[in-house]
């Protein structure tokens, strides 16, 4: 069994943003609670920090009437690069990557990743760095229990009370992508 742990100077899942679920969301944003929105403006605005929240999932009959997740936007015009990325210092993480400026309280999402929701189950994403090196799968991959605890805390906060589940367009992308306008859609 590997045992998990960042690929060396890699710090691609605060960087890179993917398009979600296809391109014409546009690109997707740090997943952030309804709880965590306030705490992460607090800290942006203590450290003057700009950051771009907008809407994610939302659960409603006719129209999105309860948000149940967020998104903390890259600061890029094409999506990518977090804000409390902290890429002008020489400062680095344990693994050699970029440092996070709120590492001790960055978001559950932050905390889960790699360990994403496929749908059904847990699994890894195939982005991440490690999961790329060593073609290696939930089951075959150690020391991932704090990200599991975290993805389980989404999870359980997300999916209450679903009804029909509403996602926002994003309209954020490279120039010349198709988009749908900023904005909620219905999911079938
Ligand atoms: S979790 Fe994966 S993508 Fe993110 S820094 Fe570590 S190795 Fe890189
Ligand atoms: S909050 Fe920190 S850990 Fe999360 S994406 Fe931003 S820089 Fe990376």
């Amino acid at each position: 069994m590997k045992k998990f742990s960042c690929v060396q100077g890699c710090s691609d899942c605060c960087i890179y943003r993917e398009y979600y679920p296809s391109v014409e969301f546009g690109k997707i944003g740090v997943l952030l609670l309804p709880e965590e929105k306030t705490a992460i403006e607090r800290l942006a605005k203590k450290m003057n920090i700009k950051v771009k929240i907008v809407p994610r999932l939302a659960v409603g009959k006719e129209f999105p009437e309860k948000l149940i997740g967020y998104q903390m936007m890259g600061k890029n015009d094409d999506g990518d690069l977090c804000p409390f990325l902290d890429v002008g210092s020489s400062e680095r993480s344990p693994h050699g990557g970029l440092s996070c400026r709120i590492y001790s309280e960055r978001p559950l999402a932050c905390r889960a990743y790699p360990v994403i929701d496929a749908g059904k189950a847990a699994t890894l994403d195939g982005h991440c760095q490690f999961c790329k090196k060593f073609s290696t799968t939930k089951a075959e991959t150690d020391g991932l229990q704090q990200e599991i605890e975290a993805l389980a805390r989404i999870k359980g906060s997300v999916t209450a009370g679903k009804i029909h589940v509403w996602r926002y367009a994003t309209a954020t992308g490279k120039a010349g992508d198709v988009m749908l306008p900023e904005g909620w859609t219905a999911e079938s």
